[in-house]
């Protein structure tokens, strides 16, 4: 294959890619909109990019070299800025000065002073900026999915680094017969279009699978998490209850439960309104997550009831611990503006017995527990 069919094919198929990204425009999270829109934009200038350098022969190579150039630089850029805005980063303007610069240095040694292995090294430390800039920004945001997509975009972004400083010193320090990247007689020639292309082409599956994997995760956050504030749901709770008992058992640990009930919770509503009640929610269920040990498990029950896991604690240490978050609780009051709401609540706290055959079984001496505390008072802990 000759370096002009090598640049030709490829074009079509970036074409065809980002056409299929476009087609799946409608289908993604409105968050990741602009993230893969810019991906499509980045697609489409490198396509355009290795049009111009495929037909520089049929163009005053002035206009041709400079503008096919910066054209690919500018879709790097854009990828750059596309995982940007994947990661919740914002987009860089000042990036797509790169792709300006690239353009006058390569009309520099175009038109002043024609050096062909000058404007491969120029290109190349141009294309190497750009891609590492992206594989660190991707690299960055891996915490935060860990998704194997993310890491075989990197590996993309890092492996054409790697082609295009080697490609950078093959031509920058070997004074070849090449006189142009079309040149047919350089092997490197028809080999680089076919390894650059495989950032616009596997690079926009592993981008879109990127998303996918975006979306799966927020739906499992969204079925599994209470929207108000953010602590496990109910469905999550009775699963987790569910494996907390059964590996209680198998090493023969203890499980505390704790049930806890905000006190005259329907008169702040009713004083305040129900926003001052939603903020109340999420100030109590602030203070149980600050007060829980990492392995615990806060959840909201449901209204004002949340229901905290105390793994590896008996009856004793367990009303210990419910003692703490309530005496947390009462001292700390939601304090907003004009505001200053004094908050309790009423703990029913039991530990698994040998007769507790499901999580249910607890949840439900707990709760007696609760009512127990209610009834002597409120803002205690009664352990059944
Ligand atoms: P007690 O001390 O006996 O628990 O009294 P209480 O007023 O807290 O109990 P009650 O069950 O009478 O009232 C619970 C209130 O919680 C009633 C309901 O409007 C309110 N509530 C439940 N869910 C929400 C919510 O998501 N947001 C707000 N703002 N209020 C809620
Ligand atoms: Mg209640
Ligand atoms: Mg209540």
């Amino acid at each position: 294959m000759d370096p002009v069919t090598a640049f030709l094919f490829a074009t079509v198929l970036m074409m065809l890619n980002g056409a299929v990204l476009g087609v799946m425009h409608g289908d993604l999270a409105p968050a990741l909109r602009a993230p893969a829109f810019g991906w499509r934009v980045g697609t489409l200038l490198i396509a355009i990019g290795c049009l111009v350098l495929a037909l520089q022969k049929w163009l005053p190579p002035w206009v041709a070299l400079p503008v096919g150039n910066a054209l690919l630089l500018a879709g790097l850029v854009a990828y750059w800025n596309a995982v940007e805005l994947f990661d919740g980063r914002p987009a860089s303007h000042v990036r797509w000065l790169g792709p300006i610069a690239l353009a006058a240095g390569i009309a520099w040694f175009t038109v002043v002073r024609d050096d062909f292995s000058l404007r491969v090294v120029l290109a190349s430390i141009a294309w190497v900026t750009t891609l590492t800039g992206s594989a660190r920004a991707l690299w960055r945001g891996r915490q935060a999915d860990g998704a194997s997509s993310r890491l075989v975009l990197v590996a993309l972004f890092v492996g054409l680094a790697i082609v295009m400083v080697l490609r950078g010193a093959w031509f920058g320090l070997r004074a070849g017969p090449e006189t142009t990247v079309v040149d047919p007689g350089s092997w490197v020639n028809v080999v680089t279009p076919m390894l650059a292309s495989t950032l616009p082409i596997i690079g926009t599956t592993a981008f879109l699978l990127m998303c996918s994997e975006r979306l799966r995760r927020e739906w499992e956050n969204a079925a599994s998490t209470d929207a108000l504030t953010g602590l496990w749901n109910r469905r999550t709770l009775i699963s987790r209850g569910a494996s907390a008992l059964e590996e209680a058992r198998q090493q023969g640990k203890g499980l505390a439960v704790a049930v806890i009930d905000v006190d005259h919770f329907k008169s702040v509503n009713d004083r305040f309104g129900h926003e001052v009640g939603d903020l109340a929610l999420q100030h109590v269920a602030r203070g149980l997550r600050a007060g829980c040990r990492r392995n615990d498990l806060a959840a909201r029950h449901g209204g004002e009831e949340f229901v905290v896991l105390l793994k590896d604690l008996d009856a004793a240490s367990g009303a210990e611990a419910a003692e703490r978050l309530r005496a947390a609780l009462a001292a700390e009051p939601l304090v907003r503006a004009e505001l200053r709401l004094e908050l309790t609540a009423s703990f029913g706290v039991t530990a698994l017995t040998r007769e507790d055959r499901v999580f249910d079984d607890l949840l439900r001496r707990a709760d007696a527990a609760l009512y127990r505390a209610k009834r002597e008072g409120r803002n205690r802990v009664v352990v059944g």
